[in-house]
């Protein structure tokens, strides 16, 4: 993971002078960059770790490399916003094969036309759809990679609709022959397509997916709502300015406020900068894949987001993840008990 700010402390500790360095590193750095601590004393992992909770600055990383061990940790939380107190279980992610027609520099789960397909399959769709219905899921969000590359997608997503209002995230590439076919029989009140657009023109939405995506995808959002499908456009951004002017793109749209997504790359997968998130960044919104039950989409192939193999039953891959959000949550609460100075 790629620092702002390499510190090398040597043999340095939280009793010899260590502390000092950190401070001088956090005045040096904006709210978001990383530093990265080299150090000998391998010890002070433990403190390090208590350190970055108590201070609001989380711990990332931790890797020995020569002998030595390299700690990443991020200045400063990632703001909280209204959506983090939505409650664990009311939002359902689906992986649906992880493999794409696009190859984004930044996917947060490598996805690719070489990427190896890990399906959940239609059988396996219907089973969690039955179970997220009797579990109240409100709404369930369909990813793929690309899942319009799946023969049976519209299957899938009548499956997920019929359980909760369905979201389905795509390139919109994909919009023609048989794949648009698929799309006609669906509830248009139930499903909303989800697309992704990076910016107003070409350059630098082609830029990270490709040349020629912009136009082609510009086209794919056309047929959606020649189809009667209300379209939902998603931006993924490096900058606050890039930000501006895709929300100034949708403005001159009319683009209404709930069919707009702005985020930012998220340094996971692919992605060699963008916004470092951790495990504890993250209110959990249960995901699920070919391979088990993860805490959150935007890592859902890593390894510390990973929950459970177990999918099934799913009341209790969904208690897994409550219940580690709340033990967690817990240890963060115990560690700022033991900081109390009075
Ligand atoms: S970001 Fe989306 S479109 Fe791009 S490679 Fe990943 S899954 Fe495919």
């Amino acid at each position: 993971m790629r620092a702002n700010i390499e510190l090398d402390v040597g043999r340095k500790t939280f009793a010899s002078g260590l502390l000092t360095e950190l401070i001088a590193a956090l005045r040096q750095s904006r709210p978001g960059d990383l530093v990265a601590v080299v150090g000998d004393e391998q010890s002070i992992g433990p403190e390090l770790e208590t350190w970055s909770r108590f201070t609001g600055n989380p711990l990332l990383e931790a890797k020995a490399e020569n002998g030595r061990t390299r700690w990443v940790f991020r200045c400063g939380a990632v703001p909280a916003s209204a959506e983090e107190r939505r409650p664990v279980g009311s939002r359902l992610w689906l992986y649906t094969n992880f493999d794409c027609n696009l190859h984004c520099d930044y996917c947060c789960v490598r996805s690719s036309p070489t990427a190896p397909r890990r399906e959940l399959g239609l059988e396996r769709v219907r089973r969690i759809a039955r179970e997220a219905a009797e579990l109240g899921v409100q709404e369930i969000f369909v990813t793929g990679g690309e899942p319009f590359l799946l023969e049976d997608i519209g299957d899938i997503l009548l499956a997920c609709s019929t359980a909760a209002p369905t979201t389905v995230l795509t390139n919109g590439m994909l919009f023609a022959g048989r794949r648009l076919e698929s799309l006609r029989p669906l509830p248009r009140d139930r499903i909303v397509l989800q697309i992704s657009l990076d910016s107003p023109t070409a350059d630098l939405h082609d830029l990270h997916r490709g040349p020629g995506t912009w136009t082609r995808t510009r086209e794919g959002i056309q047929r959606a709502r020649t189809l009667g499908f209300r379209v939902r456009l998603a931006a993924t951004v490096s900058t606050d300015v890039e930000a501006d002017q895709f929300r100034h793109f949708l403005d001159q749209e009319e683009i209404a406020p709930e069919d707009r997504v702005i985020r930012r790359i998220a340094l996971r997968g692919a992605a060699t900068d963008g916004v470092a998130l951790s495990r504890s960044d993250l209110v959990p919104e249960v995901t699920i894949t070919a391979e088990g039950v993860y805490w959150h989409p935007v890592g859902a192939e890593d390894a510390d987001l990973l929950v459970t193999r177990d999918i099934f039953p799913l009341s209790e891959s969904f208690a897994a993840v409550r219940h580690a959000f709340e033990r967690e949550g817990e240890h963060a609460n115990k560690l700022a008990r033991i900081f109390n100075c009075a």
